[in-house]
């Protein structure tokens, strides 16, 4: 009989902070694989405004009590970091047409560094299909409202990120 292979899914990105549209799809990677590993890149392009650790910090606190996720830190090449792990599937989520166009360059690119490593795309709740970190951060910062947009330790970071009360 087959040893049951532990499917395990990385999802990397940014984080910056996380919101309840990466949740969203975390909830949904957790039906198809038996781990998820979220994984916060630590050299971005985007210039993040929390530092690589409180973004992990961020993501440790708003995923507790769920089940088969992790998160760590991740600082080399995607495809290889995701075999090092062990995983069979890079997530990434699709909102809008926009993102279409560089998710495909960066899944094909990555299959042709490991081929056995798929990218899968989930969408997230209607919900959040506008929802990004960096429209989050702006509202914040102008003193409006997020309830229920991001957790509420990414909120609490935010606030005192930008010394508001
Ligand atoms: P990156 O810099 O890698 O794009 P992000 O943290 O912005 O990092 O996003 C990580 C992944 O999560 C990307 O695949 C992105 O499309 C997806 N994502 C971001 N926001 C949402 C959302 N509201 N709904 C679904 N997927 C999202």
């Amino acid at each position: 009989m087959n040893k049951k292979i532990r499917k395990i899914a990385v999802y990397p990105g940014t984080f910056d902070p996380i919101t309840n549209g990466h949740i969203s799809l975390i909830d949904r990677a957790l039906h198809i694989f038996d781990e998820v590993v979220v994984s916060v890149a630590r050299a971005s392009t985007k210039s993040p405004l929390l530092s690589c650790e409180e973004r992990l910090e961020i993501v440790n606190e708003s995923i507790k009590g769920k089940k088969n996720v992790r998160v760590e830190i991740f600082d080399s090449l995607l495809a290889e970091y995701a075999h090092e792990v062990g995983a069979t599937a890079i997530l990434r989520g699709l909102r809008a047409v926009s993102d279409f166009e560089f998710e495909f360059q960066m899944a094909l690119m990555n299959r042709r560094l490991r081929k056995e490593v798929e990218t899968v795309f989930l969408m997230p709740a209607l919900s959040y299909v506008y929802l990004s970190s960096t429209i989050v951060k702006e509202v914040v910062r102008n003193g409006g409202d997020v309830t229920n947009l991001i957790p509420e330790p990414a909120r609490a970071a935010l606030i005192k990120k930008f010394g508001l009360k």
